[in-house]
């Protein structure tokens, strides 16, 4: 099934295929991700409102759930994702957490941090057991489970992803235009997958966040320029899918090869980082499986085949009995040169052939001209046109000996090659483990490429500092985009829980203002999962949450209209935020009529700011120029805007963010640039006086 296939054709290298078993119990569910081709396997429990969320947040194939639950499932939220449902009796608590102790092997799940009562052990259990009646059992390689703790990473809501761009640029272009596609320098499949998970689960603890940024520091210091580390993790392949492939049956001869070769890579690197306290550390946590390495070297040769079925992978000296055969095999054409020149002899006939074909094995073939010459021991094995086939006793014997020699070397090849994987399957945990520590690792390389080729800084960042101070920060992606002969303007940020809690953002069409609020969210989620961040200097708070509510997304098929998802969305943000959170607003209340949006803008930016359970840093772009006034009335609350500069009749964009509002909006100026008719600009420019002039007398009042 989708959630558990291995075969390469159906899986991509950069993302985990995850297959979400879900359980459901009162207002809480537990929902349990196993990745069967890399063995990972986590599970975590929440609020029913976060269902969707969590489902939609990780790259899931597959969702399974007991029959009876399925209601609780709104299949056409969970994003065209093939739900399969199972027995409802699988789903049994005692047995579920049963066969998760027979399968790991212990006494208590205590030491992956559940506990016999957690809501996981239904979810879990019943996965595994999916997979199992799957592959026939076959689920050696998950060797382990983890809790997902959502208090320890920065939430992030599925709509603030899409928004952000992380995964997925919002026009349709795939990876164009997305974080992931800009920051991502990883060198391995598994680094590369590791990166995408710590990209939806940004980390909240200080000393991980600062320890990765001091990673970074020490290979910017130590390796940059050096580029052996990189063509050692180039060599590396995806070591947790090669497992997986064990421990299905479906490995080759190059598989194990080149598993054995990543994990030799292990010690070229240690070599190359020696300097390097922190990154030295990270990589000696590696368990030392040389005799692994060793054995498999040993045993195969340096360039096996891809198949199994023809033989020719094992190693000379494994097995005397082997290598005799080999030797009859190899001998062979040899004997038959031999023969044939013997049997010329013999009969006086020069062109006498021996050739063989599947059917009738060996022969020797005589033309008809010669057919008098034929000695009496030849036995006649088929007639043609021009000539007859014969065979011996000697040579009849001697087919046998070849044949039967054939087929023992393959039986013998795979019974060696059967002993060495089950060798191998004996150190899978170990295995497994090395290749996460080279997934972080190459994280950390990546990061420190990224930081190095496009000037990005170290923030400071930790849980003392409470605001915002960014110098000269630029969007990650939107300056590697522009045309060349176009720079990004950078911009700074001074935002706090006290006076400059929410700005309010105004400035024209075109500015940069959504560009301005997604760079500062973008920076906050590098900071958090420990990476250097696009600015000159950067000292930050660790946020919680970070929530968007940017441009219009519909969800038309899911029955609601572009403004209800808007609203839907506000209300999420407002239900959750805490002062620790980060809100960015882009132009909030317009789906609806002027007057609804602005007084919906207006009583959430006073709700955000008044209320002290909320109290969030809130960047808020807006149209509604009256909002202006409410800033100045609000005493945590400022305005900033993006500036221009008017020639003649045009603007000109300097994209440069200062303190106060924006006088004017240039909504025509904009449309003129877009070439709209001129008689409509006119028209337009007639019309705006005239609601201006009605707007001014009827001014809000606050
Ligand atoms: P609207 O109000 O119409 O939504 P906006 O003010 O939100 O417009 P953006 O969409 O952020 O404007 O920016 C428009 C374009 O300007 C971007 O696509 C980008 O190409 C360019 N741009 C934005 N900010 C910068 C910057 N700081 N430096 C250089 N170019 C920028």
């Amino acid at each position: 099934s989708p959630g558990t296939a291995i075969a390469e054709k159906y899986l991509d290298h950069n993302r985990n295929n995850f297959l979400c078993s879900l359980y459901f119990m009162k207002d809480m569910f537990s929902y349990s991700i196993l990745d069967y081709s890399t063995g990972e396997f986590n599970s975590g429990e929440d609020k029913v409102s976060e269902l969707y969320n969590v489902i939609n947040k990780y790259s899931i194939s597959e969702i399974i759930i007991c029959k009876k639950q399925l209601k609780n499932l709104d299949v056409a939220k969970a994003n065209n994702i093939l739900v399969t449902t199972y027995h409802d009796w699988i789903a049994n608590h005692q047995n579920c957490y049963e066969n998760l102790l027979e399968h790991f092997g212990t006494s208590s799940l205590k030491g992956y941090g559940f506990t016999k009562d957690d809501l996981s052990i239904v979810s879990a259990g019943s996965a595994l057991e999916y997979v199992k009646n799957n592959y026939f059992g076959r689920t050696k390689h998950i060797t382990s489970i983890s809790k997902i703790i959502s208090s320890n990473t920065m939430k992030i809501d599925v709509s603030t992803l899409n928004n952000l761009e992380v995964f997925q640029s919002i026009s349709g272009k795939g990876l164009y235009g997305t974080l992931i596609d800009t920051i991502d320098y990883t060198s391995t499949s598994m680094g590369g997958r590791l990166l995408k998970q710590h990209l939806s689960k940004p980390l909240m603890d200080s000393k991980k966040i600062n320890y990765r940024l001091r990673m970074i520091r020490e290979y910017l210091e130590n390796n940059i320029t050096d580029s052996s580390i990189i063509d050692s993790l180039k060599s590396i392949s995806d070591i947790p899918r090669i497992i997986s492939k064990i421990s299905t049956n479906k490995s080759n001869p190059k598989d194990i090869i080149n598993l054995s070769n990543s994990l030799l890579a292990i010690d070229a690197i240690k070599k190359n980082v020696n300097k390097n306290k922190l990154l030295l550390k990270l990589i000696s946590k590696t368990k030392n499986i040389k005799k692994i390495c060793l054995e498999i070297n040993k045993v195969l040769i340096s360039e096996p085949p891809i198949k199994l079925n023809k033989g020719g992978y094992i190693n000379f000296g494994i097995s005397k009995e082997l290598d005799e055969l080999r030797s009859i095999s190899e001998n062979a054409n040899k004997w038959l040169l031999d023969y044939q020149e013997k049997q010329k002899e013999l009969t006086g006939i020069t062109s006498l052939k021996i050739g063989y074909n599947k059917v009738f094995g060996y022969y020797i073939d005589i033309t008809k001209t010669h057919i008098n010459k034929i000695p009496d021991n030849y036995i006649r094995k088929q007639t043609l046109t021009n000539s007859e086939r014969y065979f011996t006793e000697e040579l009849k014997e001697y087919e046998h000996k070849i044949l039967s020699s054939t087929d023992k070397i393959i039986i013998i090849e795979n019974m060696i090659y059967d002993n060495l994987i089950e060798f191998i399957m004996k150190n899978i945990s170990s295995i497994l483990f090395n290749a996460n520590i080279l997934a972080q690792f190459d994280v950390i390389v990546s990061h420190s490429i990224n930081a190095n080729n496009n000037n990005y800084v170290i923030p400071k960042i930790n849980n003392k500092i409470s605001n915002f101070s960014i110098h000269k920060s630029r969007h990650p992606v939107v300056e590697k985009l522009l045309p060349l002969n176009e720079k990004f303007i950078t911009n700074d940020l001074e935002l706090g829980n006290k006076n400059r809690q929410i700005a309010i953002i105004t400035g024209p069409n075109m500015a940069g203002k959504s560009t301005f609020l997604r760079q500062i969210g973008l920076i906050s989620i590098l900071a958090q999962i420990g990476s250097y961040v696009p600015a000159v200097k950067a000292s930050m708070p660790i946020i919680d949450q970070l929530f968007t509510r940017v441009g219009a997304n519909d969800n038309l098929s899911g029955g609601e209209s572009t403004f209800l998802v808007e609203m839907n969305e506000t209300a999420n943000i407002l239900n959750n935020a805490t002062s620790k959170s980060l809100i960015i607003l882009d132009e909030v209340g317009r789906g609806t009529s002027t007057f609804d949006g602005l007084s919906l803008a207006w009583s959430i930016t006073e709700y955000i700011h008044n209320n002290p359970l909320v109290k969030a840093k809130t960047l808020f772009a807006t149209h509604y120029h009256e909002l202006i006034s409410l800033a100045e009335n609000l005493p945590d609350a400022f305005n900033l805007n993006i500036i221009v500069k008017e020639h003649d009749d045009n603007i000109i964009f300097l994209r440069k963010i200062e303190d106060g509002g924006a006088n004017k909006s240039y909504g025509i100026n904009v449309a003129k640039m877009a070439g709209l008719p001129s008689h409509i600009l006119e028209r337009a420019t007639e019309l705006l006086y005239q609601f201006m002039n009605t707007e001014n007398n009827n001014k809000i009042i606050h």
